[in-house]
């Protein structure tokens, strides 16, 4: 069993099962969130009894970090071995007075997008909810052994994989990266990022509303349609409108992660068009020049065109960012990572 795919409630069941005192349970799930524990003789706090008896029932060693890259900008990716061998992406992401870690949600996707590494490698498995969270708290430890200045105090799924389609541990993972008593994330801080699966994005707004951010890509059905192929099951017009009714904290707005490729999504018809979809103020515009591969038949704007794009929608009251290529040299992009570890193998 992996602990930390435990939520607090299910942690205090499972110490009153072992005998023990239900704050036992929760004394645990204080050291494997925020204190990032990977043995139970840390935990200092417990009869050193107990702490034996833990280290025979259960293991907290996490998945291994294969290879750790830091570009000059401090992007640092990491490539994580999972139990069976599979590999999978996180990328901590220094900010003015943060760091934001991108997580994986899934061993490929199964998506398909036409412009996404990890979607022409197809799907392999979901993540488990305990992966997941090892992720973090890889993360964590990193930032702390390396005496790294900021906090990591976001945390996007914008990593290998659809979130959505990984629900129930995805679903999981945020109310355990939430708990007060845990890592204690605020849900604003949370950030799930959806290619649109419109009942999915429904249940998330009951079950667990945390920041959202939907990769629309393209105004027009038809094209959208032909860059990601899920598409056709919802239109874009939906879309919005599910997200108009999503519940957002203290009214911060989605975000719209618009990928930019050059002569495909970027003319003066498309802008005008997400202008008129995204109009008020629940929807904010980040803009994403594409990252180029090889085996990917797209190229990237010139720099005028990202930025004429960018002020044609500034100009109309639509708030937008352009994103910065961080990790340009270590190929942080969805996926690339992960790819070069594969064919150096194969
Ligand atoms: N599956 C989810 C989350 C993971 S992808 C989603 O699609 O939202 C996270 C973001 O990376 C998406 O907005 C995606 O469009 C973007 N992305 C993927 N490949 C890219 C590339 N080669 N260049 C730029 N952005 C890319
Ligand atoms: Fe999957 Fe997101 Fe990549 Fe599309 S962009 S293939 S949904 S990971």
């Amino acid at each position: 069993m992996d602990l930390r795919a435990l939520e607090l409630h299910e942690l205090r069941e499972l110490f009153k099962e072992l005998g023990e005192p239900s704050y036992r349970g929760e004394q645990v799930f204080h050291w494997i969130t925020c204190r990032e524990a990977i043995s139970f003789h840390e935990m200092t706090d417990l009869p050193k009894s107990l702490r034996s008896r833990l280290s025979e029932l259960f293991s907290l060693e996490l998945p291994e970090v294969i290879e750790t890259k830091t570009d000059v900008d401090g992007t640092t990716k990491f490539a994580i071995k999972l139990k069976d061998g599979e590999v999978i992406e996180s990328v901590l992401i220094p900010e003015r007075d943060h760091y934001t870690l991108c997580v994986s949600t899934q061993v490929g996707c199964p998506i398909g997008c036409k412009f996404c590494l990890t979607g022409t490698m197809g799907f392999k498995r979901n993540l488990t909810t305990g992966e997941i969270i090892s992720q973090v708290v890889i993360g964590r430890r990193y930032v702390k052994e390396k005496e790294l200045e900021l906090p990591l105090r976001n945390i996007v799924f914008m990593g290998m994989g659809e979130p959505l389609l990984n629900y129930e541990n995805l679903l999981k993972a945020l109310k355990i990266l939430a708990h007060p008593k845990g890592f204690n994330y605020s849900k604003k801080r949370l950030t799930v990022s959806t290619v649109g699966i419109i009942e999915k994005i429904k249940k998330l707004a009951k079950d667990f509303p945390t920041a959202l951010a939907i990769s629309l890509h393209a105004p027009f059905d038809d094209l959208r349609r032909e860059l990601i192929p899920i598409a056709v099951r919802y239109s874009v017009k939906d879309l919005i409108e599910v997200c108009r009714e999503f519940p957002r904290i203290k009214n911060s707005r989605i975000t719209v992660e618009y990928v930019l490729l050059r002569g495909i999504n970027t003319d003066l018809k498309c802008a005008k068009r997400l202008a008129e979809l995204l109009k008020g103020k629940v929807f904010k515009v980040n803009l994403i020049p594409f990252n180029p591969h090889p085996e990917l038949p797209f190229e990237r704007p010139t720099e005028e065109e990202i930025e004429a794009f960018q002020r044609y929608l500034l100009d109309r009251g639509i708030l937008t960012t352009i994103r910065k290529s961080k990790g340009l040299n270590i190929r942080a992009a969805c996926g690339q990572l992960r790819a070069e570890i594969q064919s150096a193998f194969n």
